[in-house]
């Protein structure tokens, strides 16, 4: 099939180069005209796994191009994804002000029948508003989909490529039937497209993503309370997942969760559910432990050292000139985006207290030197970061911080400090080894 795809970020890029793969003809397009460039020379502009290979494989095979020619991009196509950003408005509702343009500028160059697919996260009627700004174009018969995007960033391609499900809201027939045909190669092994109403499939987007954060906002929860009780997360958390009611995925304490969907998701669906005069209670205070979580590593680290103890809230005296390694800046482990990382606010929170700040991430520090510019000294090797310091706190659960060598790491520090966001290691073995350590949720 002859396939375009507006918006050519994280979804879009992998989108494109998964439905290239299985054999389609892909236009990706973005307005973005230093994306385009770079995508053109052969530079992939964003960290994922595995996409270098298949953008290249796929251009070789001429079924992958890019553009910034929208004319070209729509009158090419028989099937236009738009993936574009949803980024939150003040109010913390979804702008659609990007899907509106797109389909805009699709109606403008329409010419024949065409499947407009929404594949941004949007909120519940917006699948009609594309119909309006699409149909203000052109007099051209179309169809509207909504065909919402699970993907995780880290592991893009294997989700793309073998979904757990495909939802696909359409009320045409014709362009449920076309949908359907684009996505049977993905599902071989009977895994389901399920085809529902517009309205149906934007929901199961935004019910999916606030589920996920209320579990791990959740847990967050557990966690402290174990803290304050004497009781251990980690336990506590097995003694649980072992319940096939309740599983183990999405149940790991941690430093608050990030990135570019599951904050501003649960936000929009919270005010969406207010224009509709619901008061999403739980959701309300998903989002409340949530900030509070991403505050409780900073409050641990400054506790420590005011000699107050681990449970106490943080003196607001400031830190002095302790050097403080951070390992992982990325929101999660396999992927270089720093939207909404935890890692921002700790780390500002330990620069305002006046501490000099070591950093290291695999593959993140580009994008996070654009936010702290040098306020922070980035490692290109994790115990670089930890020459001098009174600390090591460890953000981001990449898989190289897992099992490091700890008798170097001493010999490295200051002060055999360990401040595990994630629980990665063996509170015991630690101590043994003359750490003082501190997990989430542990005593
Ligand atoms: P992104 O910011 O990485 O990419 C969006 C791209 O759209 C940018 O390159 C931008 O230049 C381009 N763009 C904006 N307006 C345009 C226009 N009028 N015409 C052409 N291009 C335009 O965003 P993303 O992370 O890929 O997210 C896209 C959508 O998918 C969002 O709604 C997001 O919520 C959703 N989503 C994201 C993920 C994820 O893990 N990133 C997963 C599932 C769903």
């Amino acid at each position: 099939m002859k396939i375009s795809v507006i918006g050519t970020g994280y979804v879009g890029l992998v989108t494109g180069t998964c439905l290239a793969e299985s054999g389609n003809h892909v236009i990706c397009m973005d307005i973005d005209g230093n994306k385009i460039d770079l995508l053109k020379s052969g530079t992939v502009p964003i960290y994922e796994p595995g996409l270098e290979e298949l953008i290249k494989m796929n251009v070789a095979q001429k079924r992958l191009l890019f553009t910034t020619d929208m004319a070209l991009a729509v009158k090419s196509s028989d099937i236009i994804f738009i993936a574009v950003g949803t980024p939150p408005g003040e109010d913390g509702s979804a702008d659609l002000k990007h899907v509106l343009a797109a389909g805009r500028e699709i109606g403008k160059h329409m010419n024949g029948y065409k499947v407009v697919v929404n594949k941004s996260t949007v909120p519940v009627g917006t699948g009609e508003k594309v119909r309006a700004a699409v149909a203000s174009k052109t007099r051209l018969a179309f169809d509207v989909v909504s065909n919402p995007e699970f993907l995780k960033e880290g592991a893009a391609i294997d989700d793309f490529m073998k979904p757990d499900r495909v939802v696909i809201g359409a009320d045409s027939p014709r362009a449920a039937e076309l949908m359907k045909d684009l996505y049977a190669p993905f599902v071989r092994t009977g895994k389901p497209i399920l085809i529902m109403d517009i309205k149906s499939a934007e929901m199961t987007k935004y019910a999916s993503n606030a589920m996920l954060a209320t579990k791990i906002s959740f847990i967050n929860e557990m966690a402290n309370i174990c803290a304050s009780l004497g009781a251990d997360i980690d336990s506590v958390r097995k003694g649980m997942g072992h319940d096939r009611r309740i599983g183990f995925e999405f149940l790991f304490p941690g430093v608050g969760y990030g990135g570019s969907c599951f904050p501003k998701d649960v936000k929009a669906l919270v005010q969406t559910a207010k224009e509709h005069h619901v008061d999403a209670k739980v959701l309300k205070a998903v989002e409340a432990v949530n900030e509070r979580q991403k505050n409780v590593l900073p409050d641990l680290i400054l506790g420590h050292f005011h000699g107050a103890s681990k449970k106490a809230a943080p003196p607001g005296k400031p830190l002095g000139k302790k050097t403080i390694a951070v390992w992982g800046l990325s929101f999660k482990p396999r992927t270089d985006d720093m939207r909404e990382a935890p890692s921002v606010v700790i780390i500002n929170r330990l620069l305002r207290a006046g501490a000099i700040v070591q950093a290291h991430d695999p593959v993140a520090i580009g994008e996070a030197r654009k936010i702290f510019r040098n306020r922070v000294v980035f490692t290109t090797d994790c115990y670089e970061a930890l020459h001098g310091a009174d600390a090591l706190v460890v953000v981001t659960e990449w898989n190289e911080f897992r099992t490091p060598d700890f008798r170097k790491m001493k010999r490295l520090m200051h002060k055999p400090v360990i401040f595990d966001g994630r629980n990665l290691y063996n509170q015991e073995e630690l101590r043994k080894l003359g750490y003082t350590y501190y997990g989430m949720g542990r005593t």
